[in-house]
């Protein structure tokens, strides 16, 4: 099947769907020029992010936890929602969508001005205290090697690190539009990271399609009724122009 004839195809299921759900993980941001974790290019000094991101991290290396959150941070500041966080944010205010759950950390999709997004791995916008979850910016973490609470104790980004738990209501939430989907579709993930990537599979077992897009083959390619390669903002736009002139 040519690739013009699979946008077609999910155009066609997002005009006809009733409850959509997008999907989202660090490859749809890749193109604002954030790196993922699993790509080639989202290795960050030939250390495994996946390692970085941990709590065994932050407790035993937190020298180089911090500088892994602070190179993240820097990044962040020089990037901006691309086309495709723009589209996916045109296309809720059109209701061709009902809601966005996400693994990213980047508060992109904010930025782009979607509402309805539940982020799964919390956001690097903020750091917490780990002991009082005093609340503060993330500029906390760009000066003191290992940055610290006014009560003393260490300050984490208020991202979900590798060994955590999940936040309980964004759990909560994600699992009530998963259900209701008629229509899911993972853009830019890897679907390895648990519990996220239960949802898609939730989602196929209440009858939704479930349509992948991604660069690379993910773990779930044998589940989706739909599968689409290529760059998430490309593809985005490829729909976004088929949506408008269907000609
Ligand atoms: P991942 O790194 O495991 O996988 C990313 C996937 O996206 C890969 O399969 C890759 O082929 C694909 N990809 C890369 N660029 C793409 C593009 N332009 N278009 C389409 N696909 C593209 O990411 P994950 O599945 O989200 O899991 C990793 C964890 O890393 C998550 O927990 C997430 O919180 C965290 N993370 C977040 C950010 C962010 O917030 N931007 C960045 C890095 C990692």
């Amino acid at each position: 099947m040519q690739d013009r004839d699979k946008l077609e195809i999910l155009v066609d299921w997002l005009l006809k769907s009733t409850h959509t759900v997008i999907f989202t993980g660090a490859g749809m941001s890749t193109e604002a020029g954030l790196p993922d974790f699993r790509s080639k290019t989202g290795l960050w000094k030939q250390k495994d992010p996946t390692k970085l991101a941990s709590v065994e991290a932050m407790n035993q290396n937190p020298e180089e936890f911090y500088e892994f959150y602070r190179m993240r941070l820097a990044t962040l500041g020089e990037a901006s929602p691309h086309k495709g966080h723009k589209i996916l944010a045109l296309w809720e205010k059109d209701r061709l969508i009902q809601a966005i759950i996400t693994q990213n950390v980047d508060g992109l999709h904010h930025r782009a001005g979607s509402n309805r997004v539940i982020e799964l791995h919390g956001t690097l916008r903020e750091a917490v205290c780990l002991k009082c979850k005093q609340v503060y910016p993330p500029q906390v973490l760009e000066g003191e090697s290992i940055p610290r609470c006014s009560c003393g104790q260490m300050l984490k980004p208020g991202v979900i690190l590798f060994g955590e738990m999940l936040p309980q209501e964004a759990l909560r939430q994600a699992d009530i539009e998963s259900r209701r989907s008629h229509l899911f579709i993972v853009i830019g993930s890897s679907l390895e990271v648990s519990p996220a990537n239960f949802f898609p599979l939730e989602a196929k077992g209440v009858g939704a399609k479930l349509v992948i897009i991604n660069l690379e083959p993910t773990d779930m390619d044998d589940q989706a009724d739909l599968l689409i390669r290529g760059k998430a903002g490309e593809i985005l736009d490829y729909l976004n122009k088929i949506l408008k002139d269907p000609d």
